[in-house]
């Protein structure tokens, strides 16, 4: 895409148009590798692609008019240059990111989870970190109280990891857009 000198005053316009709409669509960047990187909303995709820093990779059908330009609403970008990342630090489980890798389900039970639960309880040294964290129903929860599973004569029904990119992602931003699952796969 090439950017005419006016240019700049609209990418000015496009920011307010985008900012002015009731939903904020969001753009996934990768890296120049195809790394997933970051999700940033979409106007700030608009920027990086007219600055020539990103390509476009997909877009929305919807697309934004003004004077000289035609603009698809971004969904995918990629930087032109790739950008050194520093070995990203384990995210730590949130409640919101635990209810969605657990679907909101007791992982004790299979009955609605209303509680997080650390499998080692905190009080015996367990970690906050998703291998010691599920969601559970207020039941079992009130059962186990300080003791382990195996103590209250409980059973995890799986074995509580990481999510998966995608997981964590919507955790984060609310939705994933179908056009990011290729690139978040894995
Ligand atoms: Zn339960």
């Amino acid at each position: 895409m090439t950017v005419p000198p006016a240019a700049r005053a609209e990418v000015r316009a496009f920011r307010i148009l985008l900012a002015i709409g009731d939903r904020m669509p969001k753009a996934l960047v990768l890296n120049a590798t195809y790394e997933p990187l970051c999700v940033v909303p979409a106007r700030r995709a608009v920027v990086l692609v007219l600055g020539e820093k990103a390509e476009l990779i997909r877009h929305d059908d919807r697309v934004l008019h003004s004077q000289f330009l035609t603009v698809p609403i971004p969904s995918v970008i990629r930087l032109r240059e790739y950008v050194k990342v520093p070995r990203r630090r384990r995210v730590s489980p949130s409640r919101r990111a635990v209810f969605m890798r657990d679907d909101h389900t007791c992982q004790y039970c299979g009955q609605r989870a209303e509680n997080i639960d650390h499998v080692i309880p905190r009080s015996k040294g367990g970690p906050h970190v998703w291998e010691n964290v599920v969601a559970s129903c207020r039941h079992c929860n009130g059962r186990k109280e300080n003791r382990t599973p195996q103590e209250a004569g409980l059973r995890l029904r799986t074995k509580p990891a990481a999510p998966r990119p995608h997981t964590l992602i919507a955790a984060l931003v609310g939705s994933v857009h179908p056009h990011w699952m290729e690139y978040l796969a894995g």
